[in-house]
């Protein structure tokens, strides 16, 4: 089991208090890297989902509002807590997540990020009046809180995403309840222990429920005190939200599924694009939503750029996230290492070639969740992993022979998060990102978003933006005051 400082209460939260479930119900947090329990933490409900709606609602301050100087106080007192805190955090993200504690650690501090821009940008919030006189009116324009957001997180990131929801939401005056993922609530608590010993808020203004998602994610979409969810996971399950909330016209920030092309053109810098790629697609063990899908090569430079990548590939050292110099941790659970395990065994047995890695059939989950870095050539449209994300470390690499190919290729999909380009033409690139319909479009570089720049998808990749100025809009809503006489 784990033991940590900032686990004292491995609860919920609720009103400013640490909370049990109802019925004293809890389930097991697992250890990826060994399949041992870690926690066991409260199975939560309806019941105390109700409470924590409740109390958020007891927190919503409209007249007067929070101050835009408490407010900022409350971001900056997180962002010094989460940064005084980075190592034990980052240990407690490895641990139940699987990525190394090093890179969990950066995962801590991109997460701070967040919370020091909004507090930076906050003043984006403050009322406004217009220079203009139309209809012989004074005009302000004030922000206000949209109420209580529900905020539900998955587990790839497991302090990243609550930072861009909560840092926005707490900018905005608005109470949150926060639901996070189940493989992945020990960091969740983590933050809540920083937040009640180190920040000043009031009781209500943040609360915690865990447990299973369905009954809790409906009461969410269908309470009437909660005018707005946000929720980043699956497109499937966001959907299912769209339809639960719509009797509530309630407003929603979708962060959905991603299916990534990494788009290499021959006059490419191919050492930077191979460097590019190892950083971006085995990321988290290549469980992130930005992470490269589908790898299309240029076909003049497809055995030079394959070489490249396989050498580098194979360098990439896999393990306990804990130890030291380790790459890739394992897979979050089973259903992962299934998932890449099909994909990879779908793209051999339609004809492509293992360039490195393990066959599937010599993989065993009952041997550990440590899945090989793959990389596959061959891969035509037909394959698997083409068409799904397949959330793990597994390279498939398509051949194209000119631009308009690969920008239909790339767009083949019904996701739109994020593509990347590699090209040493700036109008080609001009014209190829031009015509990708992705929310992020990396151009020689394989990074990700960053908290100065919004970030959502296009297409069944979501609704909304969070980070940059269009991430703290998320949570207000305009009300124009025209003054007359
Ligand atoms: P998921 O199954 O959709 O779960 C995400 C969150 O939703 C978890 O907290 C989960 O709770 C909860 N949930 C599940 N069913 C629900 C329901 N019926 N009602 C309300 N909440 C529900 O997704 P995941 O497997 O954790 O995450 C992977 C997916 O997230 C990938 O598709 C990835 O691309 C996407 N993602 C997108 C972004 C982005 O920025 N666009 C970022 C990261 C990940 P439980 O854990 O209790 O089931």
């Amino acid at each position: 089991m784990i033991d940590s400082t900032l686990l004292k209460r491995p609860e919920g939260y609720i009103d400013g208090q640490w909370t049990a479930a109802d019925d004293g119900g809890t389930f097991e947090v697992l250890n990826p890297a060994n399949c041992k329990a870690l926690a066991e933490v409260p199975a939560m409900g309806d019941g105390e989902t109700r409470r924590a709606i409740a109390a958020a609602k007891r927190a919503l301050r409209l007249a007067p509002p929070y101050s835009l100087a408490r407010r900022r106080e409350w971001l900056t007192d997180i962002r010094d807590a989460l940064l005084d805190e980075k190592e034990e955090i980052g240990r407690i993200l490895c641990l139940e997540h699987g990525k190394p504690w090093k890179e969990a650690q950066g995962e801590v501090e991109y997460a701070a990020g967040f919370f020091d821009y909004c507090a930076r940008h906050l003043d984006l919030l403050a009322s406004r009046k217009l220079e203009e006189r139309p209809k012989g009116c004074d005009w302000e324009v004030h922000f206000r809180p949209i109420g209580v957001a529900a905020l539900i997180t998955p587990w790839n990131f497991p302090i990243g995403m609550i930072a861009k929801k909560l840092s926005a939401a707490l900018a905005a005056g608005c109470p949150t309840v926060i639901k996070p993922a189940s493989e992945t609530p020990l960091t969740m608590i983590a933050a809540f222990t920083l937040m009640h010993e180190r920040v000043d808020l009031p009781p209500g203004m943040v609360n915690l429920v865990m447990g299973r998602a369905g009954p809790i994610g409906d009461l969410l979409c269908a309470h009437p005190d909660v005018p707005m969810l946000s929720f980043t996971g699956s497109t499937e399950v966001g959907k299912g939200l769209i339809d639960k909330s719509r009797d509530q016209v309630k407003k929603l920030a979708l962060e959905l599924g991603g299916n990534a092309p990494f788009i290499v053109f021959d006059d490419a810098d191919l050492d930077a694009a191979a460097d590019n790629l190892i950083g971006n697609k085995f990321r988290g063990g290549g469980q992130t939503c930005v992470c490269a899908n589908r790898i299309y090569v240029q076909a003049g430079i497809a055995e030079a750029f394959a070489d490249k990548l396989v050498e580098r590939v194979k360098a990439l050292r896999v393990g306990d996230g804990m130890d030291d110099d380790i790459d890739i941790g394992p897979l979050i659970n089973r259903a992962g290492f299934e998932k890449v395990r099909r994909h990879v065994a779908d793209a051999l047995a339609k004809g492509g070639t293992l360039l490195a890695g393990k066959h599937p059939d010599d993989l065993d989950p009952d041997r550990g969740l440590f899945y090989p870095p793959t990389v596959v050539a061959g891969v035509t449209p037909e394959m698997e992993c083409t068409r799904e994300e397949t959330f793990g470390p597994f390279v498939p690499m398509i051949t194209f022979d000119d631009e308009d190919e690969a920008v239909t290729a790339g767009n083949d999909t019904e996701f739109g998060l994020a593509a990347y380009v590699f090209t040493g033409d700036d109008e080609r690139a001009a014209r190829v990102i031009a015509g990708l319909r992705f929310g992020h479009v990396g151009w020689n570089t394989g990074t990700g978003p960053t908290p100065e720049a919004p970030f959502g998808g296009m297409k069944l990749s979501g609704i909304g933006r969070e980070g940059g100025e269009e991430g703290l809009m998320e949570y207000v809503e305009p009300q124009t005051v025209p003054r007359g006489g």
